[in-house]
């Protein structure tokens, strides 16, 4: 059975956020290929993550060629530059993978993947700040 056929998780971009990512849903029994443009977040995985490859998610032809089309589900965890981001993102619905998840920094890069049609749209600083917020709040009350 080739990979992706019938499921699978795409992870674009093995920074510290889609490296984690990518390693707890394998963990957790799901087929993830992992992408990277840099071929250092990819040897760092490559002993721990089974299905992991260099390649640029921004090149539409490079990811037919490494079946993404066949994925059901893909996240884009690139967030320092936006273009890319928004790009991969792009390529990912030209591919039609059916749920797409991505990691946005700032507001603005949120709402534009979202006009890109990125079904759902992650801000991870932002929500656990707010998380922490209640986490300490709660902890706070322990003390009063
Ligand atoms: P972190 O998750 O560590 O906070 P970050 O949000 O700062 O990461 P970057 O470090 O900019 O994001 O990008 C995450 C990863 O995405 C990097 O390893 C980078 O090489 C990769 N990346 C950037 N552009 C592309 C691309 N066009 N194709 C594939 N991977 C890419």
């Amino acid at each position: 059975k080739r990979i992706g056929a019938g499921g699978g998780v795409v992870v674009i971009g093995l920074g510290r956020f889609g490296k984690s990512l990518a390693l707890e849903l394998e963990s957790d029994g799901m087929e993830v290929l992992g992408i990277d443009a840099d071929p250092r977040p990819v040897q760092a995985v490559a002993g721990r993550l089974t299905h992991v490859v260099q390649a640029d998610a921004t090149d539409a032809e490079a990811m037919r060629q490494l079946s993404v089309h066949e994925f059901d589900r893909a996240v884009v965890a690139i967030g320092s530059s936006l273009e890319a981001s928004v790009l991969a993102a792009f390529v990912l619905r030209g591919l039609h993978v059916p749920h797409i998840w991505a990691k946005a920094t700032t507001k603005a890069q949120a709402q534009i993947l979202e006009q890109v049609g990125v079904e759902h749209v992650v801000r991870p600083e932002h929500e656990m700040g707010r998380r922490t917020a209640h986490l300490v709040r709660g902890k706070m009350l322990d003390y009063i």
